[in-house]
């Protein structure tokens, strides 16, 4: 018998959001974690670019362990010989059933970040068609495990700089495609039983750009609800804590911190859980030195 301690794990990555959404007018986004976990100031992955932070959430480890780059994410499923397994496959692995879903406006995530083997349900356009068939997913497989991507506010950051009215105006929007995906959960009969998760995977300077590791880019939101989640601020968080999560969710056992460069932790302050290890600083492990702030790819919005 498992330890799982929730049916269903939905996570939602609003690219380019930040911590901005602390900012934003997100009525939705506040109904929804007003008993839940959140904080605005995670830490993105470094750089803070979205093939290195969606590589660090999916594989729990960082970019200088599984070297995703925009440019790699897109030309090659993950490795079946990898010594890093996917969150997918460290599930799968433990429930051979497990139904996935990949829903992502940015369609490389749904290439680089999982095994070709691994039964996943996979979808990309633009998120405001992506989530009317996100919601038919949910209601017509009931997945254990869909993490979603909405790339619209990241759009909107490049050409208006994070942290503008627009990029807000945008938040604001995609507050209501939040709410559509929460809705369907709760149109399923999931809600009772699913983690459900917000969080961005970087932010960005109010010129335009990301990849560096100032304040506006480096801090990110991580909102988490469901049953048995402390109503708190979240301490501490990096975007990859999210694979230690999902497994902490399936009651999957964590890996022990720097095994095959395993970096991802469970928030200690979520859950009332003595199990759940003393959250450590493991800068020293993910090396890279914070990089000035720079502009590296406003040709290419993500
Ligand atoms: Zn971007």
């Amino acid at each position: 018998m498992s330890n799982r301690r929730y049916a269903h794990v939905v996570a939602i990555a609003i690219d380019g959001a930040g911590g901005f959404i602390e900012k934003a007018d997100t009525p939705n986004f506040d109904r929804i974690f007003a008993n839940g976990a959140v904080t605005y100031t995670g830490i993105s992955s470094n750089p803070t670019i979205s093939a290195e932070c969606y590589g660090s959430m999916l594989l729990g480890v960082g970019p200088e362990i599984h070297k995703l780059t925009n440019g790699t994410i897109k030309k090659a499923p993950h490795p079946s010989d990898s010594p890093i397994p996917s969150v997918f496959r460290r599930i799968k692995t433990v429930y051979p059933d497990a139904v996935f879903g990949l829903y992502c406006d940015w369609r490389p995530i749904t290439v680089g970040t999982v095994e070709a083997e691994i039964e996943v349900s996979k979808a990309s356009a633009r998120d405001t068609e992506l989530t009317p068939m996100i919601c038919d997913y949910i209601k017509s497989n009931k997945p254990d495990f869909l993490f979603v991507q909405m790339d619209s506010v990241d759009g909107a950051g490049h050409r208006n700089g994070y942290g503008t009215e627009a990029h807000l105006q945008r938040i604001h929007e995609v507050d209501e495609l939040v709410n559509d995906v929460h809705k369907a959960i709760e149109e399923a009969g999931m809600l009772e039983d699913t983690l459900f998760i917000v969080l961005a995977d970087h932010g960005g300077t109010p010129e335009g750009g990301h990849g560096g590791w100032t304040d506006g880019e480096k801090l990110v939101t991580f909102a988490i609800a469901g049953k048995d989640v402390q109503h708190v601020a979240i301490e501490e968080v990096n975007v990859r804590d999210l694979a230690a999560i999902v497994l902490y969710a399936f009651g999957i056992e964590v890996p022990p911190l720097d095994e095959q460069g395993w970096t991802a932790q469970v928030p200690e302050n979520v859950w009332n859980d003595a199990s759940i290890a003393p959250y450590q600083d493991l800068s020293h492990l993910t090396g890279a030195p914070p990089r000035i702030s720079k502009v590296p790819h406003t040709s290419e919005l993500i």
